[in-house]
């Protein structure tokens, strides 16, 4: 259940994906907001500010910047900050924006610095200045951008510079999803698929999809493929859950390795504290893989925390393995 896609995901995730800001289920203060500059944008007949999405991944930012384009009707150029090694990569693709296209950059965090500098004056006065030449000789030429819109999306909006940040008229922070969002997400994305599922069967993929849209789309998609090998017409809940107990996804929706790596913490090493590549070690795991694929979820649960000593199993984390917490572990 890592929230990145994975690459057999993409024909999947765009055949689900939500064409309309009213068909864009949860996230109400987003939706509601990005409507009204859209709306404000429309009634100008002139493109709305620049638009920065953040939040973790798998919540819909790109799906958000494909519907901008949508809803303005307008075309959508999709790059993205480790794609754009050069600065030149961004000219060319700036310079060959039409009047009111939607710029969508994913990851812009990961923009190299030239290109960012670019940016900057692309963004404010729809201008680029290509540099020609080398050394004392070079000369920069202005060239004039037909307005556009640039859309950003990060997961790490704490390391955009101060002065891109600014840049944007608007900032959508996603959150995780409401359950009941997700269920209904869920229900949208069968009746696409032409599931029959049962309300009790959506919520329960829902509440173990840890308030992502994209794992509760690839969940519903394993039951999917459970009920069909196993010849049965409606996803009830006895079936959600067999299904979801073969692909060994947990009522909280912890999946084998987070589990792996709580069992570690308090069986090995009675709770902790221990280091990150001790336990990381222990369950045959690179450190990368455990911190943040892991951790971020269990320690978001409150089931572990990260400690300067170490790693530390919280009351809830032993009592979600049916263990008994020792004593001195407040609950
Ligand atoms: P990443 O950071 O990895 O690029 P993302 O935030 O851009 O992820 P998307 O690709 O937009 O996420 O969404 C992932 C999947 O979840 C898509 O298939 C999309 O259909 C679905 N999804 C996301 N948000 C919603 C929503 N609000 N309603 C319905 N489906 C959604």
């Amino acid at each position: 259940v890592d929230p990145e896609i994975l690459p057999e995901e993409r024909d999947f995730e765009s055949a689900l994906r939500p064409r309309s800001l009213s068909e864009f289920g949860g996230q109400p203060r987003v939706r509601d907001q990005l409507g009204l500059v859209l709306d404000a944008a429309r009634h100008r007949g002139s493109s709305p500010d620049h638009v920065l999405l953040s939040g973790p991944p798998g919540l819909g930012k790109t799906t958000l910047a494909m519907i901008i384009a949508v809803e303005l009707g307008v075309a959508l150029r999709i790059s993205s900050g480790p794609a754009i090694t050069h600065a030149g990569d961004l000219a060319a693709i700036l310079s060959g924006l039409s009047e009111g296209d939607v710029l969508f950059i994913d990851e812009i965090h990961r923009l190299a610095r030239p290109a960012e500098e670019l940016l900057y004056l692309a963004m404010e006065d729809f201008r680029v200045d290509v540099v020609v030449g080398k050394g004392p000789g070079a000369t920069a030429i202005p060239i004039e951008l037909p307005p556009f819109t640039l859309v950003g999306a990060t997961t790490r909006a704490g390391l955009l510079p101060g002065p891109l940040r600014d840049r944007f008229g608007f900032t959508a922070q996603l959150d995780f999803y409401e359950d009941a969002d997700l269920a209904r997400i869920v229900h949208t994305s069968a009746a696409k698929l032409g599931v029959t599922i049962h309300a009790r069967a959506a919520d329960e993929i829902a509440s173990r999809s840890r308030g992502t849209p994209r794992i509760a789309n690839r969940l519903l998609r394993r039951v999917r493929d459970f009920a069909q090998v196993k010849k049965h017409p409606v996803v009830d809940l006895d079936v959600a859950c067999a299904a979801l107990e073969m692909y060994e996804v947990d009522q909280l929706g912890l999946d084998r390795l987070d589990r792996g790596v709580l069992d570690a913490l308090c069986r090995l090493f009675g709770g902790g504290p221990v280091g990150l590549s001790t336990l990381a070690l222990s369950v045959g795991e690179e450190t990368e893989t455990v911190s943040e694929v892991a951790e971020p979820f269990l320690i978001r649960e409150g089931l572990m925390m990260r400690t300067p000593r170490g790693r530390v199993a919280t009351h809830a984390g032993w009592s979600h393995l049916g263990l008994r917490p020792p004593a001195g572990v407040a609950p």
